[in-house]
This record gives C-alpha cells, sequence and structure tokens, in this order.
C-alpha cells in the first residue's frame, strides 16, 4: 500500500525537507581537511537541535549518529567516527534526515574535500545527481514507478564510460516511499527490472525518495563487520544523491532543496509545483 499525502501533509513534509536542506548546507561547509566524521554528526545534531526536529536516522535500527558519512569506497551508511578525519582528495557522501511533527524528509549528497580529485570521480557525482534529477523528472502524474527506475539508468547509460570502464549501478540499495516513516512501500530500483513490473501509478500525494548510488566499478556491495558500512566489493569509489519528493496536482515538489527544485527542473523542461510554505 502507497501513503497518499494531502496537500497540508506535504506542507508538513516540505517543513522536514527545509531542515534537511539546512543540515545538508551545515555539513557542506564543515566537510574540509582536518574535520572528522564525528565533527559532521556534531554539526548536524545542531541544526536539528535549533529547528525543533528530531533525527530519524539516530536509532534506526540501531545506528548511533544523525548522519551517515560515506567516504571513498564506502557507498552509504558509514558511520561517523573520531577517526576518521578528512583529508585533501577525499570523497564524502553525506545522508540525513529529520522529523518534524511526525513527517520524515530525508537527502543525500556527495561532495569533495580539499582539492585535486581526479576528472573521472568529478564526472561521477555529476553522472549520479543528473541520474537523480532525471529521475525527479520522472515524477509526473500519470507515470508508473517504473517510469522513473528508467529515467535513472537511461541517463546513467547514455553517458560517456568512465576510463575505468563502466559505471556500476548499485543493486542491493534503491529509494522509497517516504512520509509518516523514513521508509516506506514502494522500493524503487534504479535501474528496470523485468522481475518488478510496471508499478504504481504516480498520482498527486505520492512521495518517494529519489537515490541514485552509482560506483566507478562495481554494481555489488558488502557490508563490513560493524553490520552497517557497505563497500563496493572492488574498492571502487562510489557517489550518492538524494531528494525526497512529492507529486502534486502542480507536479514535482523537491522537498528537500532549497527551492523546491525549481531552478534544476525548469532545465530540464519541467515546472516544479508551488512552495506550500512560500
Ligand atoms: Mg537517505
Ligand atoms: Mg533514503
Amino acid at each position: 500500500m502507497v501513503q497518499i499525502k494531502t496537500p497540508e501533509q506535504i506542507a508538513k513534509m516540505r517543513e522536514a525537507g527545509l531542515v534537511v536542506a539546512a543540515i545538508h548546507a551545515a555539513t557542506r561547509e564543515a566537510a574540509v581537511p582536518g574535520t572528522s566524521t564525528r565533527d559532521l554528526d556534531q554539526v548536524a545534531r545542531k541544526v536539528i537541535a535549533e529547528a525543533g526536529a528530531t533525527s530519524n536516522f539516530l536509532g534506526y535500527g540501531g545506528f548511533p549518529a544523525t548522519i551517515c558519512t560515506s567516504v571513498n569506497e564506502v557507498v552509504v551508511h558509514g558511520i561517523p567516527d573520531d577517526e576518521t578525519v578528512l583529508k585533501d582528495g577525499d570523497v564524502i557522501s553525506i545522508d540525513c534526515g529529520a522529523i518534524v511533527d511526525g513527517w520524515h524528509g530525508d537527502a543525500a549528497y556527495t561532495a569533495f574535500v580539499g582539492t585535486g580529485h581526479a576528472p573521472e570521480l568529478i564526472e561521477l557525482s555529476r553522472v549520479t545527481e543528473e541520474s537523480m534529477w532525471a529521475g525527479i523528472a520522472a515524477m509526473r502524474n500519470g507515470n508508473r514507478l517504473v517510469d522513473v527506475s528508467r529515467a535513472i539508468e537511461t541517463y546513467i547509460r547514455r553517458q560517456p564510460r568512465p576510463a575505468t570502464g563502466k559505471y556500476g549501478i548499485i543493486e542491493d540499495y534503491g529509494g522509497h516511499g517516504i512520509g509518516t516513516e523514513m521508509h516506506m512501500d514502494p522500493h524503487l530500483l534504479n535501474y528496470v527490472s523485468r522481475k518488478r513490473g510496471k508499478g504504481p501509478k504516480l498520482v498527486p500525494g505520492f512521495c518517494l525518495a529519489i537515490e541514485p548510488m552509482v560506483s566507478l566499478g562495481t554494481a555489488r556491495t558488502e557490508v563490513l563487520e560493524d553490520q552497517w558500512t557497505v563497500i563496493t566489493t572492488d574498492g571502487s569509489w562510489s557517489s550518492h544523491w538524494e531528494h525526497s519528493v512529492a507529486l502534486t496536482e502542480d507536479g514535482p515538489l523537491v522537498l528537500t532543496a532549497p527551492d523546491g527544485g525549481r531552478a534544476k527542473l525548469a532545465q530540464l523542461g519541467v515546472t516544479a509545483a508551488p512552495d506550500p510554505l512560500a
């Protein structure tokens, strides 16, 4: 069953989404050489507390922090600690969320620490982010869930191959419905699977967290002994981008983007829905 939201409920989710956007802005500024991933978690905690929101990551299945910090070959679910100190040349993906009045937001981004990154790493992040936007642009009334998966996969497959061979679209994790819980039905694949059918129809009130994860090598992952940290099996570096998106009568509203996705969607020929809080 897919939870369909009213416009009032989407406005609440927008509030949560803006807290997530604020965590992104603050952690982005703090992700410099010499900062530990624990420091970044403290930055996130402060933003959440000051907003009067709560964390949906802290305590989730026993997760011990408010953000996931995934450095280099770590794909997702890295745990902040004192030992992981960012250094020049690192690539970090930060994933976090917030709850406002029971409604959830969830979003992630990839950032470059310091300078001197190889062009294929910069391109990897660009391709991953753009594939997310292609998926968001497919959040159209009358489309099916598979149309979002297809838009993400097609975007990635149409890019020039990296020097490492090809992009690995991570298959073990994907997007999800979001609302009164962080993870709800339906699961959203980042590729088209013939086994899965077309999925539900996208209608106003349908909310999805769209989150492609792409590596410079394999699509396969394994979980480390800490039971959380997900790495690529070949050690290739990866990128992760995510936004929470609501479909409305007037099109998609990117709940976790400061401008609701307006500028980026306009480039793709899509008009973002009006911001209910504006
Ligand atoms: Mg997330
Ligand atoms: Mg998510």
